[in-house]
């Protein structure tokens, strides 16, 4: 299928003259449980195709499924951290449909009774006025249990798709692993900052997952995917239109773009009488543009029914307010702290926050780096490599501790600025910690004496009367020509060495 289009657009500012945006987002977060949510198979990432697999995850006649505690779990966490009700009881159920990925014919899911419904959560983006940030409210519609399919691999067509394929290749390692399913209500109001919106809640909610420790909700790697829903009602209707998903958005970027995108697509058509398919439609990262995907219409007849193989879930109150207390701090909040610890400033802030550097630099501080060597390595090099590679700073061979050794290097007068990137090139490279790599490198920064040794020279040179009196062994008299080589010296020495110096040379 072709990835360009030639769908009509219409420019932005007439969209939102003549129309108010309504958006919804799905989006699937993986957990990272070490065993699936239905059967005890590993969740390893990366693993050999078909080794992580058994008679429950691929559907064998007979196979019982059970569910995995930690699953539900983090479930309810995600549900208290997104303020939603808990269900005092609520069961799995049957999302029936076929598909090559799914060997049950059918996702277990959860239909209408979810685990956490009515929840909010409240998202910041930068204000208009170019000051501070604006909140917006995002209400949470639900957040339920389900489990994600296998992967299909389409090999010899020429864009991956399965049109034009010649065969396709299963991996099953997938099937079955927990993911957990936040819905928004329609987002309404946020008018031309929707898109803006869009990315700022998929952020926080990637944050929230992090600082949860239920997820490492990586858009690249799939662990956290988003599906968008947009539509638009004429200005003043409050009757929402007909809306397309676009699916499986994977990265922040793209959910802004996308969002964005899809208003101008809409706003084009209704403007030009015609209306909208209700689709799935599929996002092209590299044209910018969606294309069609299936027609989906809401009345789809999934023939859910509840799960009879699995027990309701009924968590206790008791237990639902145990979890509660484990709840980390919201990640705003978090971040103010943070910046005010670290004395950073809102741009820097906000960089460090879209690098994803904020947990690497707490530890690193953690672990005796200063707040600003922190930034400085993380953002710099670290990161200046990570983009260039296309990988999570997180995996690039640096830990926090590598750092805090490092700038420990440095304000102990070891290595001088230049040396300390030689040092963080060769950590970068695999040779080892900062300090193995300055031994082995022989970065070390000489001190060099000669200006020094020229100073206390032409003091003593000037003061021969002084040096006289020291050399009676009035040694108290040196006093006043280290004040005079500190001064020569612009501060820029040692005092007690100094002193050592004429001593030595009085002899
Ligand atoms: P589906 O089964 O199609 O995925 P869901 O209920 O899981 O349906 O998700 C639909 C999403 O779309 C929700 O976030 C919902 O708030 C949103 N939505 C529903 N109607 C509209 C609309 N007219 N315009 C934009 N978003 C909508
Ligand atoms: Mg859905
Ligand atoms: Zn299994």
């Amino acid at each position: 299928m072709a990835t360009t289009t030639t769908d009509a657009v219409m420019d932005y500012d007439e969209v939102l003259e003549r129309f108010d945006p309504v958006m919804g987002l799905e989006v699937h977060v993986e957990l990272s449980t070490a065993t699936k949510m239905f059967c005890s198979c590993a969740t390893e990432f990366g693993a050999e195709p078909n080794t992580q697999v058994c008679p429950v995850c691929l559907g064998l006649p007979g196979a019982l499924p059970v569910v995995n505690a930690t699953g539900v779990e983090s479930a309810i966490r995600i549900g208290l951290a997104l303020n939603c009700q808990i269900a005092e009881w609520c069961r799995f159920a049957r999302k029936n449909y076929f598909y090559p990925d799914m060997p049950k014919n059918f996702q277990t899911s959860q239909y209408d009774e979810p685990i956490a419904f009515d929840g909010y959560l409240d998202v910041e983006i930068p204000s208009s006025t170019g000051e501070g940030v604006d909140v917006f409210r995002v209400e949470i519609e639900r957040a339920h249990m389900e489990e994600d399919t296998g992967k299909s691999l389409h090999v010899g067509g020429s864009t991956g798709r399965i049109h034009g394929a010649e065969y396709s290749l299963l991996d099953y390692n997938r099937a079955g692993i927990p993911l957990i399913e936040i819905v928004t209500k329609p987002v309404v109001g946020a008018g031309e900052r929707m898109p803006e919106v869009a990315k700022a809640y998929v952020s926080a909610i990637r944050d929230l997952m992090r600082a949860l420790d239920v997820s490492d909700a990586r858009m690249e790697q799939g662990s956290m995917r988003c599906d968008a829903n947009v539509s638009l009602m004429p200005k003043g209707s409050t009757q929402l239109g007909t809306r397309t998903e676009t699916k499986n958005v994977n990265s922040l970027r793209s959910v802004e773009r996308a969002v964005r995108y899809e208003m101008t697509r809409h706003g084009a058509i209704l403007s030009g009488g015609g209306s909208i398919l209700q689709e799935t439609r599929h996002w092209h990262e590299d044209t910018g543009v969606t294309t069609s995907g299936r027609e989906k219409s809401d009345a789809e007849d999934y023939r859910y029914f509840p799960e009879p193989d699995l027990v309701p879930v009924a968590p206790s109150r008791e237990w639902v307010e145990e979890l509660r207390a484990t709840l980390p701090e919201p990640p705003g909040r978090r971040r103010k702290r943070l910046q005010g610890e670290w004395g950073y400033s809102d741009l820097e802030m906000r960089d460090v926050v879209n690098a994803g550097a904020v947990e690497l630099i707490e530890a690193s501080v953690a672990a005796g780096a200063t707040p600003a060597a922190a930034r400085k390595w993380w953002m710099g090099e670290v990161s200046r490599r990570a983009n260039d590679q296309v990988r999570d700073l997180a995996d690039m061979g640096v830990t926090p501790e590598h750092v805090a050794e490092l700038d420990g290097l440095v304000r102990d007068g070891r290595l001088n600025d230049s040396m300390a990137r030689q040092v963080m090139d060769g950590v970068l490279a695999g040779e080892g910690s900062p300090r193995e790599v300055a031994d082995a490198r022989g970065l070390e920064l000489v001190q060099d004496d000669s200006a020094l040794e020229a100073a206390v020279d032409e003091v003593l040179g000037r003061n021969a009367d002084i040096v006289a009196k020291i050399q009676d062994g009035k040694v108290q008299a040196a006093g006043a020509l280290i004040g005079q080589v500190m001064k020569a010296m612009k501060g820029q020495a040692d005092a007690a060495k100094v002193r050592e110096l004429i001593l030595a040379k009085c002899q």
